[in-house]
């Protein structure tokens, strides 16, 4: 077989056709619809505690945002009218050790990085903490975890509270003095900071090593809450886990990733479009070409399968030069010492088929959050995003924005995405800043929010 009818193949294998995005969202909703009720469903809909800001939120607060790759500690100075300044940042790689160890090795991790960290910002003590993995919440500063996701395997941590977690490995580790107002995970975080500077924002999503997103619920529209919807402030952000929906066509190279995870039938959307997953759908493709004797005479390069990154996809897109000379060091690193034009081209077309799915279908399942909120879409929407994959694959925002019209040619244009750059930091220190202010005034006005 040439290479170019083995992409034809693997472009209708890839395909995602207008009504299959229709029928993904369609899907979508019953799931969210059994979610929200407490029934079977793919989706969590994790009840977050935790509303849109309403812009008027000030002060200094820290920040702490633990992601797949990284821990990013901050802090935060909220100007009030939707200004919000980062004061200091910094970022600390997670140890492999940390993430496969124990949990106690993770959170003295955390806690000591917080410490480093605060030596130098005095009297800065209240923080907010993103946690971007599935936990059940009964109140806006705690958290049970429910399992792992991106990876993770930390011993000892499943099914309990994080911010205590936290809290004892500050007491181990000396770092005194720091209150965990609030707890929430990226795609949470993300949202109340798009909220503190756009009223119209209503709907998170993140692209990274993992994916999710969250969007803003009426609390009577959750029927599995256990507190009346009165007590629990009229709307709260929803928490979909939206990883996991799993109402989705697979092919050969899905199925045969996902029975190489540690998580077997989880996680099958995250598997299908997020930055620690694409990088294997590619390589196994890849793999498979070689296999036919394709490409590269049938050798396989040696680090293929553990060094190609999702990063490596997105400069192979780029890759625009005669003769694809950055693909070619990326082959070369890999081990392919000599690749012929025809091949990097090749290759260069398996990444785009594989992001290309990986945008539409990320298009199907946020159209679907956004005409649950509004089925005319006759109000503008808009959605905050954050994460590196959609931040820096080229043209994932505008393919998905191409699928958004697909999907609905006449009113996709009240969809609009925007960048929130550092918003689950940034949203952290602001949900920190609403759980200060509920506690010193349980009166606290809301209607102050439209007023931006
Ligand atoms: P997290 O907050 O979960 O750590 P990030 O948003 O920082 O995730 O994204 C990190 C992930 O992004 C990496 O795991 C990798 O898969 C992917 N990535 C890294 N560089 C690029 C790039 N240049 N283009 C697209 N994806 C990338
Ligand atoms: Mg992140």
């Amino acid at each position: 077989m040439q290479a170019g009818e083995f992409i034809e193949g693997l472009r209708r294998d890839f395909l995602l056709t207008t009504d299959d995005l229709k029928k993904i969202a369609e899907d979508f909703h019953g799931e969210m619809r059994r979610g929200l009720a407490g029934g079977r469903s793919s989706l969590k809909m994790l009840p977050s505690h935790i509303d849109c800001a309403t812009g008027g939120e000030s002060g200094d607060f820290l920040a702490i945002d633990l992601g797949g790759t990284n821990l990013r500690v901050l802090q935060v100075n909220l100007c009030g009218r939707g200004k919000a300044r980062i004061e200091r940042v910094r970022k600390f790689r997670i140890p492999e050790s940390a993430t496969h160890g124990r949990g106690e090795d993770l959170f003295d991790f955390i806690a000591k990085s917080i410490g480093v960290f605060t030596k130098k910002t005095g009297a800065v003590r209240r923080m907010g903490f993103t946690f971007s993995f599935p936990f059940e919440q009964d109140g806006a500063a705690s958290g049970r975890l429910i399992g792992w996701t991106k990876g993770f395997s930390a011993t000892g941590v499943v099914g309990r509270d994080v911010a205590a977690l936290l809290r004892d490995a500050f007491h181990r580790n000396s770092v005194d003095k720091i209150e965990i107002a609030a707890l929430m995970n990226d795609a949470v975080g993300t949202l109340v900071a798009g909220s503190y500077t756009d009223r119209r924002c209503d709907i998170a999503a993140i692209f990274g090593t993992g994916t999710n997103a969250c969007y803003r619920e009426r609390a009577a529209g959750i029927g599995k809450l256990k507190k009346s919807p009165a007590d629990e402030g009229g709307h709260m952000i929803v928490n979909i886990e939206w990883g996991n929906f799993d109402r989705l066509p697979l092919n050969r190279y899905d199925l045969a990733l996902d029975a190489e995870t540690i998580n077997p039938k989880c996680q099958i959307f995250e598997k299908m479009i997020s930055g620690m997953y694409l990088k294997k759908i590619a390589a196994k493709i890849i793999e498979d070409m070689i296999l036919q004797k394709i490409i590269f005479g049938g050798r396989i390069p040696a680090r293929l399968a553990d060094d190609f990154g999702t990063g490596d996809m997105s400069a192979i897109e780029l890759d625009r030069a005669k003769g694809l000379p950055k693909t070619r060091s990326i082959l070369r690193r890999l081990g392919a010492a000599n690749s012929s034009t025809d091949e990097r081209k090749a290759i260069r077309d398996v990444c785009n088929v594989v992001s290309g799915r990986a945008a539409r279908a990320s298009a199907a399942a946020l159209f679907a959050v956004v005409t649950w909120i509004d089925p005319g879409l006759a109000d503008r929407h808009t959605l905050a995003m954050d994460g590196t994959l959609f931040e820096k694959y080229p043209k994932f925002k505008g393919r998905v924005s191409a699928a958004l019209k697909d999907l609905d040619p006449n009113k996709s244009s009240n969809i609009r995405m925007i960048h929130a750059k550092d918003g689950s930091g940034i949203g952290a220190a602001i949900a920190a800043a609403v759980a200060a202010k509920k506690s010193s005034n349980l009166f606290c006005d809301m209607s102050i929010r439209g007023t931006r």
